[in-house]
């Protein structure tokens, strides 16, 4: 398997003259060293765990070609070189035959995925920064928000570099936010979908303020008026639930989703809103879990002759129109407006 590359201060002139040439330059998972103008204090930047989500790259990219010097000492890591590089460009979330990479933070590091999840993690250690940041772009298009499993002043000051949104879950997937804020702050950013320019920009924008702000973490300031959404419930398929998005019900699936549904995201769908339709019960098709434990397909879903709509007015957000992605990750996260998962304490 490919391990990590070192690099210290690249050169301007040496990474390429696009991204796709800096990622063949790079070859393979690379951690890039860049020395700030304090040397005391380190932060780290992770991109690309996911190979088709190129926002991160394409601003660490243009921060390079800048050569501009980060305000303090910042380590670079680049993950899915060689999944992004899989043609056609920022196509692949990761190789076919390999787990998700944000999926393997946590023990057993038993296969190439693991390993390379283990990797990043002993690098973080060396270094000890003082907060991390892992970039990511929504598979479908919709607003920037933040991630943390942990919520406070750090994570807010941290995730307001680029968006007003967070969210704070205590999902337990094995990403690597999961893990690493044991130690560091550690927020996701979901600068928005992979194909927008909006969202290139966000993280370009957003990574800027990151490298050259002296403080990033909260200081005296006490409220970031962030508009904060917690314990947001993935509905997932069940193993061997076919679906597809079209405009009539697909006769060959049991699920058929409405195509443009990911326009939904991050607005209050009402229960009359239709989603889609189905073939079969609910909870044949659907698993959803709450932070209790408990199985939510009924609060989140209901039928109403053969067609889906929500059970009550529920938030969504991460809506996917990738049939692949949803039949992996799951079809979208969602939560329930002024039911009980609001009062749950983060
Ligand atoms: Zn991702």
């Amino acid at each position: 398997m490919r391990r990590f590359r070192f690099l210290r201060n690249p050169l301007a002139t040496e990474i390429g003259n696009s991204v796709e040439a800096f990622l063949r330059y790079l070859g393979g998972p690379t951690s890039i060293f860049l020395e700030g103008a304090d040397g005391s204090r380190t932060r780290a930047f992770v991109t690309l765990l996911h190979g088709n989500e190129p926002s991160g790259a394409m601003a660490l990219f243009r921060w390079l070609k800048s050569a501009r010097q980060p305000a303090v000492n910042t380590v670079c890591i680049i993950a899915s070189v060689e999944a992004a590089l899989a043609s056609p460009l920022f196509s692949h979330r990761m190789l076919p035959g390999h787990r998700d990479l944000n999926r393997c933070f946590r023990p057993p590091f038993d296969d190439d995925q693991g390993l390379l999840a283990e990797e990043i993690l002993e690098i973080l250690r060396l270094h000890a920064p003082e907060a991390v940041v892992d970039m990511h772009n929504t598979s479908g298009s919709g607003p920037a928000f933040g991630v943390c499993t942990h919520m406070d002043r750090q994570h807010d000051a941290l995730v307001s570099l680029f968006t007003g949104r967070m969210i704070v879950t205590r999902l337990n997937l094995g990403a690597l936010m999961e893990i690493s804020e044991h130690r560091y702050p550690t927020v996701t950013v979901e600068v928005g979908g992979r194909l927008d320019d909006c969202a290139h920009e966000l993280a370009w924008s957003g990574l800027c303020e990151y490298l050259e702000r002296p403080q990033v973490l909260a200081g005296d300031v006490v409220d970031w008026g962030l508009e904060l959404l917690r314990n947001p419930i993935r509905l997932e398929l069940n193993p061997g639930v076919e679906l597809a998005y079209a405009e009539q019900p697909d006769p060959g699936v049991p699920v058929t989703l409405r195509p443009d549904i990911e326009q939904l995201n991050f607005g209050v769908v009402q229960a009359d809103v239709p989603l889609g339709w189905v073939r079969d019960d609910l909870r044949s098709l659907f698993w959803a879990q709450d932070v209790s434990g408990r199985c939510a397909v009924a609060r989140l879903l209901r039928v109403e002759e053969g067609r889906l709509f929500p059970a009550a007015p529920l938030k969504l957000f991460m809506i996917t129109t990738n049939a692949a992605i949803a039949r992996s990750d799951c079809l979208f996260y969602a939560i329930e407006q002024g039911g009980a998962e609001d009062s749950v304490p983060a």
